[in-house]
């Protein structure tokens, strides 16, 4: 079916507005209201649950869609239930693309669980209730909308500006951003990239806070082993194997890791103590602070465990593995930690430091292989891109603070930036109780009506901003 466009008007010379917002086409967004929701309650109406995937049933969808508006689409698959998509949108070349990504794929649902059909896309309380509707499909529609809006306007781009569906980013990135760096790079070579990973703290029904996600931990899991000799557990062995282990495991948890700051780091601190009352404020600035930083760290990691994660390389033992029988002295132990590193960490030298907190020459640490993600430099704050991200937040949320964050998880923003690519991850508006008790993989996972709309209007901002012809 062809949408007409409706409720674009080319806004023209308008003298007043500075000269950078000048030629961007003027959106009615109240008219877009119905068709954005349309397209958001389709795609979380498709069950994607990884595994198995399906993906490719989202990018039929999308790219019926598009190409109904003239977008022409090319689809890549490593699988083929598991495509990616991509659509581009030619700017004159005088300035390298922007790409706007987002995940296909969801994680999966125990229906019993929740009060509505997690495919329903159910609309009820002023929310849109499904899996996925805060983990990814929103940004996913909202890239949908920016194309389709783009398209319509006829606005000249400085620079292409490429569309990315991909499967897989929920634990098997093979098939999804690794796939399509390592063997179709140039179809989404850009200078910059947005996706999810940042979002907006509504409080009081205003925002606060802006996040803007420039930076990433990286996880790097190893695996600690203690040998010993096994026999009859009425003699008592000194090379208990897991007795070795154990204390190696509680020295280790219990390590406080070096702290250090990075550009991303630096600036969302100094920027929470802007804003955060004075004896919160007081803890952020005193973090630097020989004197205080102890007492300081001892409290984040007790209270804000995010905020101390944030501060250094964490290791969290996850999985213990030893012995089989009351009788029997193992001969060997296991154990599993989940190291999440800095992105400039040099892992090799902070096994040398934990082998030396370990001081047990029975227990070695071996890194585990796996699906793992590059680790990567942090996103520059002085882009364009950054800036044009502030200026929009403070437009379309007057009175907010937009604050660079790095995550302590991993997004499929890596792969990218190990490329040079400069990511950004933005979202939605949300409570910190939507986000804590209805978000992402939740069984309750929705997303406020109203944020969804100011979320395409804020994703539409930063990419004619950044991609039209000034
Ligand atoms: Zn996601």
């Amino acid at each position: 079916m062809r949408i007409l466009a409706c409720g674009i008007v080319l806004a023209g010379v308008v003298a007043s507005l500075p000269s950078a917002f000048a030629q961007a086409p003027a959106i009615d967004w109240k008219k877009q209201e119905a068709e954005i929701l349309r397209y958001y309650r389709a795609l979380v109406q498709i069950n994607s649950s990884n595994p198995p995937g399906n993906e490719t049933a989202v990018v039929e969808y999308l790219k019926k869609v598009l190409e109904a508006e003239g977008i022409p689409t090319q689809t890549f698959a490593l699988e083929p239930s598991r495509a990616n998509l991509v659509a581009r949108l030619k700017g004159n070349g005088s300035k390298r693309p922007i790409l706007i990504f987002a995940h296909t794929d969801v994680v999966g649902v125990q229906r019993e669980k929740w009060p509505v059909d997690p495919f329903g896309a159910v609309l009820q309380d002023g929310y849109i209730w499904g899996r996925g509707t805060a983990d990814d499909k929103d940004k996913l529609a909202a890239n949908l909308m920016v194309m389709l809006l783009l398209k319509r306007s006829g606005a000249a781009l400085d620079r292409d500006v490429i569309f990315l569906a991909e499967p897989g980013e929920e634990g098997t990135p093979r098939v999804g951003i690794n796939f399509m760096v390592e063997q179709h790079f140039p179809e989404i070579e850009a200078e910059f990239a947005l996706t999810e990973g940042g979002g907006a703290t509504l409080e009081g029904g205003r925002v606060s806070v802006v996040q803007i996600a420039t930076a990433e931990k990286v996880p790097r899991r190893v695996r600690l082993v203690a040998k010993g000799t096994s026999g009859h557990a009425s003699r008592p062995r000194l090379d208990n194997a897991l007795v070795h282990l154990s204390a190696a495991v509680s020295k280790l948890g219990t390590w406080v890791t070096p702290m250090r700051l990075n550009e991303t780091t630096q600036a969302y601190f100094e920027g929470l103590a802007r804003i955060s009352p004075p004896e919160k404020a007081a803890r952020y600035k005193g973090l630097t602070n020989p004197q205080q930083t102890d007492a300081i760290q001892r409290y984040l990691a007790e209270y804000e465990p995010n905020h101390y994660s944030m501060l250094r390389t964490s290791i969290s033992p996850t999985i213990l593995k030893a012995g089989f029988r009351e009788n029997v002295i193992p001969s060997e132990a296991e154990a599993t930690l989940d190291i999440r590193a800095l992105p400039d960490e040099d892992i090799a030298r902070f096994h040398e430091a934990m082998q030396r907190i370990i001081a047990d020459p029975a227990v070695t640490i071996e890194p585990l292989a796996g699906d793992l993600r590059p680790a990567s430099p942090p996103s520059r704050l002085d882009t364009e891109m950054f800036r044009a991200l502030e200026r929009v937040s403070q437009r379309l949320y007057p009175g907010s603070t937009t604050l660079p964050e790095m995550g302590t998880g991993a997004t499929d923003m890596a792969q990218l930036r190990a490329k040079g690519v400069q990511c950004y991850g933005i979202g939605p508006a949300a409570t910190d109780d939507d986000r804590i008790n209805y978000g992402a993989h939740s069984d309750v996972e929705r997303l406020p009506e109203s944020s969804l709309y100011r979320f395409v209007e804020f994703t539409w901002s930063a990419v004619t901003e950044v991609a039209l012809s000034k």
